[in-house]
């Protein structure tokens, strides 16, 4: 028998949010339920948070977890659960969709999956990336500039606040990902046909490096870059993902604006340096991804000062110059990464995780600076995810 409205009440008087005092249903936060065929969808009222998507995101998650125990108590499964989040007048601050997959996993339903069980057509994504929540590329106008070092201390940091995460090296003229993640001589995998991604500091990774002699890569051009990349996207094992984080070569050449149109991708994060050429070259890949209809997540300053091992602070490329970049462009700053001598050191030691540890000056800088980066960052995905779903069509549930 399906559930019943009364059972969701019950599972989800057990769901007090942080800082509230009592739970969801004696607060009279629960506003509505409504059931079709296992389908749950919940309206919410918790005006104190609503402008925290990420504890908007935990109150959802709750609720679904709630659900989920109660309905498999109840000898149940949900297939779908929609959250919403709405201000006193009914209008929807946020939405988080659940949706089972075709094993019974409840995750996130994406723009593309929300609609699944009724969708008359859809824009199917990669095959390999349909368990992918966000896929993110990070693109940078020209190269050196730190593009790798930030794609890789976005996945681990994103990692370390539980999400699954996969890290795709898309940099095929010179994959770092073997050095960065530290995957000194382990050989891929290859199971029924797929190649399993490599596993270190919490993040599944690929890369080309792994794939072929080191000096290989170099000299692919045109046809034959696309094709690896294509084969390393479609043939990866990446399973169920939060996050894909994609480090596309740099530049605005052919080979990034092919693998950015091919992708579907959530959106991009350009990284640049303060230097005033730098910033030219990423006002360039900003057009870039705006022409392929491409969202910018936001822009990151790299090497935006130089902390020494005292603490004492050096403006080398004149911080700032890329913030004042993004607000010009009318686009998100996500944060400014500060040069340190243990973040160069640690990615040559490909210990990633390093950076997110230690109290010295620069450590300490540098954790806040990369707490800031992430926090941003997963506030623009959860906008994005949002107005992405906007367009999508939805489920309708009566
Ligand atoms: P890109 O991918 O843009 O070519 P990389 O990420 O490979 O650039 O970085 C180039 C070099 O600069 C690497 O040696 C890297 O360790 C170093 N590097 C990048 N960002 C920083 C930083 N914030 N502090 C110290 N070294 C950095």
């Amino acid at each position: 028998m399906p559930i019943s409205e009364e059972q969701v009440r019950r599972w989800l008087s057990a769901v007090t949010p942080t800082g509230e005092s009592a739970d969801l249903v004696s607060a009279k936060r629960l506003e509505w339920v409504s059931l079709l065929d296992n389908a749950v969808a919940i309206k919410l009222h918790l005006p104190d948070i609503r402008d925290e998507p990420r504890a908007m995101e935990a109150v959802a998650g709750a609720c679904l977890e709630a659900v989920r125990q109660g309905a498999i108590r109840a000898g149940e499964r949900i297939r779908a659960m929609r959250v919403q989040f709405v201000d006193h007048d009914g209008g929807v601050v946020r939405e988080s969709s659940f949706e089972a997959s075709p094993k019974g996993v409840l995750r996130p339903a994406t723009e593309a999956t929300s609609s699944k069980p009724h969708a008359q057509q859809s824009v199917e994504p990669t095959p390999t990336l349909a368990g992918v929540k966000h896929a993110i590329a990070v693109g940078a106008g020209k190269g050196g500039v730190g593009k790798s070092t930030v794609a890789v201390n976005i996945a681990v940091g994103l990692a370390r606040r539980g999400s699954a995460v996969g890290l795709l090296d898309g940099d095929i003229y010179g994959p770092s990902l073997p050095t960065l993640m530290g995957l000194g001589a382990m050989e891929p995998n290859v199971l029924e046909g797929k190649f399993q991604p490599f596993m270190t500091h919490g993040v599944k990774s690929m890369t080309v490096g792994k794939l072929v002699e080191a000096d290989k890569p170099l000299i692919w051009r045109g046809p034959m870059a696309h094709g690896a990349f294509k084969q390393l996207t479609d043939k990866t094992e990446w399973g169920e993902l939060d996050h894909l984080v994609i480090d596309l070569p740099p530049g605005t050449g052919d080979v990034p604006l092919t693998m950015a149109q091919n992708l579907k991708l959530t959106g991009a994060v350009i990284v640049c340096t303060p230097q005033r050429v730098a910033q030219d070259d990423a006002v360039r890949a900003v057009k870039m991804f705006e022409q392929l209809g491409v969202e910018i997540l936001g822009v990151v300053e790299n090497m935006s000062v130089f902390v020494a091992p005292d603490g004492a602070e050096y403006d080398i490329f004149g911080r700032g110059g890329v913030q004042q970049m993004a607000q010009r462009l009318g686009l998100p700053f996500l944060g400014s990464l500060p040069m340190t001598m243990d973040l160069r050191t640690n990615s040559d030691a490909g210990d990633p995780s390093a950076n997110f540890e230690g109290d010295s000056p620069p450590q300490a800088r540098l954790r806040k600076a990369l707490d800031d980066l992430l926090n941003n960052l997963e506030s623009q995905l959860a906008l994005a995810s949002v107005r992405q779903a906007k367009t999508a069509p939805t489920l309708t549930i009566r």
